[in-house]
């Protein structure tokens, strides 16, 4: 069955990419600061902050449906400029045409983002490790928490899109999406910038006569690795199959030093079938 209208309007990946490309140059050339969504190979986040960005928006149906289409689109570069501010996201996303994306995330109130300080007090030895994502298992916790965390929740953003076929979710504030994420790895500093909030209040909390949390508190622990992320979400990265139940959380290794999150690390068949089990809808994970 051959669409007529979609056969005029098919645009080759490698057409999109040129065009893209003269875009960025045009606009660089006018002296505009252009700032596109380069992915290396088939990852789109590698960091601790990108993964976290992009799993805590998975978790929301309302997203899950929608997002995958974008993957392909920001790693094909479609997204041509990127720019992070204060409580937006301005970018230029290159499909058929090339569409104006706007992404508005609400800035975290003052109220969570001190109780998020105080739970985390004593638990962030520095601004490097905070930004590196060598957090222990309770801050990372505690920074990722469903709804009163420091990800948003789809209440608090909202979205829009220059394309015909806008609707809740095209495939170009897909692609944007997944592009801030990106951007979080490289830059994880913009994530606090988008949020309004100032990351150094997490380190600085402990010296403010905060409450120093006990042993077992948030802060005190080890660092989590890849899988534990995952748990973190309800997610599992390595496979796509679904959720780790809560009950069968691995506990975290011991290790000499801190380790950097981020690593992938397998999941057995029987966990991964009782995973998907557990869930009612098992979602393809490429990221
Ligand atoms: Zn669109």
């Amino acid at each position: 069955m051959v669409d007529s209208w979609n056969w005029r309007s098919y645009v080759s990946v490698g057409e999109r990419r040129r065009q893209a490309a003269r875009e960025v140059e045009a606009r660089r050339k006018k002296g505009q600061a252009v700032s596109p969504v380069l992915i290396d190979g088939r990852t789109i986040v590698r960091t601790f902050w990108g993964k976290a960005w992009c799993e805590n928006l998975e978790r929301y149906s309302d997203f899950a449906n929608r997002l995958p289409r974008g993957r392909t689109y920001v790693r094909h570069g479609s997204v041509v400029d990127l720019q992070i501010a204060a409580g937006e996201i301005h970018a230029l996303v290159s499909g058929s045409s090339l569409y104006e994306v706007q992404v508005k995330v609400e800035a975290v109130s003052k109220a969570r983002w001190r109780s998020i300080c105080e739970d985390c007090a004593g638990g962030i030895d520095s601004l490097v490790e905070l930004l590196q994502g060598r957090l222990s298992k309770a801050v990372m916790e505690r920074i990722c928490r469903q709804g009163v965390g420091l990800f948003p929740a789809p209440r608090e953003i909202a979205m829009s899109c220059g394309c015909p076929d806008w609707a809740t979710m095209c495939k170009h504030v897909a692609a944007v999406l997944y592009g801030i994420g990106a951007r979080f790895d490289k830059h994880p500093e913009l994530l606090f910038r988008l949020r309004e909030v100032d990351e150094k209040d997490l380190i600085a909390s402990a010296g403010k006569g905060l409450p120093t949390p006990a042993a077992g508190a948030p802060g005190k622990g080890k660092v989590l690795g890849g899988e534990d992320l995952a748990d973190l979400f309800g997610l599992d990265m390595a496979t796509g199959s679904g959720a780790a139940p809560a009950g069968r959380r691995k506990a975290v290794k011991k290790a000499a030093g801190k380790k950097t999150v981020g690593k992938k690390t397998g999941v057995t068949k029987t966990a991964a079938k009782k995973a998907a089990a557990a869930r009612k809808t098992a979602r393809k994970r490429a990221i």
